[in-house]
């Protein structure tokens, strides 16, 4: 598998991109930068988009990703999210005030994008990938995705404190080859990261304890949503972790799994 960082940090500067990566050159997981962080060519290969939630830095690029592929005849992209998820960029996104629906452009027939509803925990084809979405432990609901190919899987975790699900479920993974997982805050800013449901690097080695025996260890860990006001807190205090596997990710890394 060829993972390919787009955006990886919890906020926006012109160093920083919100959360995107690219599987494969053909399944997006999160949409905060795929037009500012992929040229158009690049745009248009994807083949469907895995919404982790609806927060804005996820979602915000599937604004104008849909306007750049209507305007250059592209298939349509298939979006896809639980429920909870596609209901809320429905209702509050593509929603025809905040920006078209483009489900009828250029028409009903030949739409841009397309939604798919993935049901918690049930797997589902999608760009030739076996998908299945587990909750996790946001402000909202937000899920983790566990993505089989070929030759093995990778998980990629959503905003999330605390939880306990996605680790039973990766302890049952087969052929995991990396997870992709949130670290938000530094562990001085612990209240903070509490009740925006995020990580702080404590409570992310303490939920890695989740893992089986030897898992931790030897699971590449890549973490990513790191507020850039503390990038360079939370690298040092990840840096001084034992007994886990963490890479922090950067822009334009490329990860072949
Ligand atoms: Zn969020
Ligand atoms: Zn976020």
């Amino acid at each position: 598998m060829d993972l390919k960082v787009i955006g990886c940090h919890g906020g926006e500067t012109p160093k920083h991109r919100t959360s995107a990566f690219v599987l494969d050159d053909r399944l997006a997981i999160d949409a905060g930068s795929l037009t500012s962080g992929m040229e158009l060519r690049a745009q248009c290969a994807l083949e469907a988009c895995l919404v982790s939630h609806a927060h804005l830095d996820h979602i915000r690029d599937l604004a104008t990703i849909a306007d750049n592929r209507a305007q250059n005849g592209c298939k349509p992209l298939v979006v896809a999210g639980t429920k909870v998820t596609i209901a809320i960029l429905k209702k509050h996104f593509f929603n025809g005030l905040l920006w078209p629906d483009f489900t009828k452009i250029p028409s009903a027939a030949h739409p841009t994008i397309e939604y798919l509803v993935l049901k918690p925990e049930e797997a589902t084809e999608i760009a030739g990938y076996k998908v299945r979405s587990i909750l996790v432990s946001h402000t909202i609901e937000c899920g983790a995705f566990i993505i089989e190919g070929k030759g093995g899987a990778i998980a990629y975790s959503g905003d999330t404190g605390p939880t306990d699900r996605l680790w039973e479920v990766l302890n049952e993974t087969p052929k995991l080859k990396a997870m992709l997982m949130e670290v938000s805050f530094p562990n001085e800013e612990h209240r903070l990261a509490h009740v925006s449901g995020h990580h702080t690097p404590e409570t992310l080695a303490k939920d890695l304890k989740k893992l089986g025996a030897g898992l931790a260890k030897d699971l590449p860990t890549l973490l990513y949503h790191i507020k850039p006001s503390f990038q360079a807190k939370v690298e040092r205090e990840c840096a001084r972790l034992r007994g886990v596997n963490l890479t922090v990710c950067a822009l334009g890394d490329h990860f072949i799994l």
